[in-house]
């Protein structure tokens, strides 16, 4: 690794400079005397150029080797360039070539590619232009997110994937086994009884790890997750996956108001940074990409979301001169055709849900004084719905075992999460931010199995 890497070379690299460059072969063109090939190492959207020039020893053997998608190291001095669109270019005396690359056979030739024929070549995908500014992105969010947290004194605390409880109650639960399953025919592991193994119990991949960042919470006052979640989700939706990253930060001493108050300071916090460190991703996200991706952005961090309750979003809907295909009745949930109504067509910015019925939201969300909502909210976004839920957790331990039972559920099986409320028990509030829609606002791509590197859904998991 004694190479400079290309963004910073863009950046701020002189003319004159001795550089040594390492990547992969974008596009060469061969011209009369000399030759261009653009390298990219991942670092930047745009390539390095490099001019290759005839006097260069082997020049026609390296050139034949030069082809799309080969690995390479590049020596030699920066020089101004004549061409538009780039400030510098590397004029070189020295190259290497790691790897070829067949052009008969490399799948990503210059052509623009479908999202689609990407996906089933998902090992190179980020090769792309498209799939390196989601990476970098993606990779900018997370920064993002634990800088927002740090700096307001947040523990980042981790917790299990393995775990004994189903904490949103819907049963999308994928089994853990220890089971040795070496010598079972595959035919056969149907008849295998999963529920009951895990070191003899029952035990799933978490769907989320609220409840035990609640347990942090009551030491730590604020803290915050961020890790893999796991739903058996057979929904085929642009919007789903059967793993996806989640943020779950938990504040003791907290109300739903400043609950609300955080995710909103939170969303604009990552969009400010994102724009601040990736322009360039950004800009091509609008122009190639969506082209309200930078208007969006915008809207975020300058204007405060709406806020409505359940209630008041049920009569709006009801209201509404458009043909849901989904009913739209107190009591029943949102769908995302009603949240992005809410979004797009209403406010025309995100939208912040509160007091959804008891009865459509998990047992751990706090009832209201009518009994009959809960101090829940999502906040809803333009193009994706539902991005963040969250809630003001119930900490009176008369209530929650009511509401445990109610929903057909063992007090027992929580013994220590019910202990959080016989033992010091606070007000306290939280919510669950979907990793991979954020990135899906963030960069305008239109679907969540392209905004994650090794997309596990119902049809895909080749890896
Ligand atoms: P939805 O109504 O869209 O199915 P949810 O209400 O089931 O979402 P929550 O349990 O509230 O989801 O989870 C918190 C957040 O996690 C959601 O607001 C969403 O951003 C994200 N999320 C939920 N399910 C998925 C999934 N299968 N794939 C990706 N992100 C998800
Ligand atoms: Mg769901
Ligand atoms: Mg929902
Ligand atoms: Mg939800």
């Amino acid at each position: 690794m004694k190479n400079r890497r290309i963004a910073e070379i863009l950046r701020s690299g002189e003319p004159d400079e001795f550089v040594v460059v390492q990547g992969w072969v974008r596009t060469k063109r061969e011209l009369k005397g000399f030759s261009f090939i653009e390298v990219n190492d991942g670092s930047s959207l745009a390539s390095l150029q490099v001019v290759l020039n005839e006097n260069l020893p082997d020049y026609d053997d390296i050139l034949k080797k030069l082809n799309t998608g080969a690995s390479v190291e590049v020596a030699g001095v920066l020089v101004g360039s004549l061409g538009k669109g780039q400030r510098i270019e590397l004029k070189t005396d020295k190259i290497k070539v790691f790897g070829e690359a067949d052009p008969e056979t490399y799948p990503l030739q210059k052509k623009r590619h479908s999202f689609e024929f990407l996906r089933t070549i998902g090992h190179l995908r980020s090769r792309t232009n498209s799939f390196g500014a989601v990476f970098r992105v993606r990779n900018a969010c997370a920064t993002a997110i634990h800088q927002f947290f740090q700096e307001r004194g947040f523990l980042w605390v981790h917790t299990p994937v393995i775990t004994a409880n189903d904490c949103e109650g819907a049963g999308e639960l994928f089994s853990v086994t220890s089971l040795d399953l070496k010598n079972v025919p595959r035919t056969q592991t149907q008849a295998i009884d999963y529920s009951k193994d895990f070191f003899g119990k029952p035990t799933y991949l978490t769907v989320s790890g609220q409840l035990e960042a609640e347990v942090m919470a009551m030491a730590f006052t604020n803290v915050y997750t961020f890790g893999p979640t796991f739903r058996a989700e057979n929904s085929n939706t642009s919007r789903h996956l059967a793993e996806f990253w989640m943020v779950e930060p938990e504040m003791a001493f907290c109300d739903l108001k400043e609950d609300m108050n955080l995710a909103e300071a939170f969303l604009k916090h990552i969009f400010k940074y994102v724009l601040e460190t990736c322009p360039e991703d950004m800009e091509f996200f609008n122009q190639r990409i969506d082209n309200t991706v930078l208007a969006t952005a915008d809207n975020i961090i300058n204007n405060e979301f709406e806020r409505i309750t359940y209630t008041e979003a049920i009569k709006l809907l009801e209201k509404a001169d458009v043909q849901f295909e989904y009913p739209v009745n107190w009591g029943l949930d949102l769908q995302s055709e009603h949240e992005r109504y809410l979004c797009e067509q209403l406010f025309k910015k995100p939208v912040i849900v509160t007091n959804y019925p008891a009865q459509i939201k998990a047992f751990y969300m706090r009832l209201d004084e009518d009994e009959k909502t809960v101090s829940a909210m999502d906040i809803l976004a333009p193009k994706i719905g539902e991005i963040i839920g969250g809630s003001q957790r119930e900490e009176r331990l008369d209530v929650l075992e009511r509401r445990i039972l109610a929903q057909g559920m063992k007090p027992e099986d929580l013994w220590w999460y019910l202990d959080l409320r016989r033992f010091g028990t606070v007000p306290h509030a939280g919510f669950g931010l979907g990793f991979e829609r954020l990135v899906q606002f963030m960069t305008g791509m239109g679907n969540i199995r392209d905004v994650i590197p090794f997309p596990r859904t119902p049809e895909s998991a080749e890896f």
